[in-house]
């Protein structure tokens, strides 16, 4: 084989890189990753498949479990409505049955005070439900200027978010009209 002066310098480099990332141990960087977390999912993983409960827009996802751990979500592409995509919160469903750092007591921070406090789940049950009265009671407004009936209250509003499943939003807004509460929202993305 002819070897030119500079094809020369070029395979000595290569020679001596490849000698210098093995003696490191570093040519298995450089091999393909292998995913054992995808492997696990394949090989142990059950498929069971559901509906996404945030919203109304009813995805289909494939949740994957090992025994009784929940360890993967995704959208179900044999799904009419989603087709296998989902939006970040569905897509992090199985969050739910993982999540351990969920918030389990209530906080109350006073009028003008900077602290929260833990509170009893009563007292704040109670609290809330006396403010609620209060207000209620004081601002109720049963006609509008043109005498026409319309018993609903301005000065309260409810707001739900992505923690409510599609019954909880509906028993949400069920209460709240009840009270006559006519600012209410539910927006799942938040
Ligand atoms: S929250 Fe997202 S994934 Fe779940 S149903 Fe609604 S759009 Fe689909």
């Amino acid at each position: 084989m002819d070897l030119t002066r500079r094809d020369f310098l070029k395979l000595s480099g290569l020679t001596s890189s490849g000698i210098l990332l093995s003696s490191l141990g570093l040519l298995d960087l450089l091999r393909p990753a292998k995913s054992y977390a995808e492997l696990l999912k394949l090989k142990y993983g059950k498929e069971t498949t559901t509906i996404c409960a945030y919203c109304a827009g009813g995805c289909g996802v494939i949740l994957t479990s090992i025994g009784s751990k929940l360890i993967n979500s995704e959208g179900n592409p044999d799904h009419p409505i989603n087709q296998g995509g989902l939006c970040s919160k569905g897509n992090a469903l199985f969050q739910i049955a993982n999540n351990d750092r969920r918030m389990k007591d209530v906080l109350y921070r006073a009028p003008g005070s900077d602290n929260w406090e833990v509170v009893d789940w009563d007292w704040a049950a109670y609290e809330i439900a006396e403010r609620i009265k209060k207000l209620r009671d004081s601002t109720f407004i049963e006609k509008d200027d043109k005498g026409n009936v319309v018993n609903r209250v301005e000065t309260l509003a409810v707001i739900g978010s992505s923690p409510l499943d599609n019954e909880e939003a509906y028993l949400v807004s069920k209460f709240a009209r009840s009270l006559g509460v006519v600012h209410l929202e539910t927006q799942a993305r938040i």
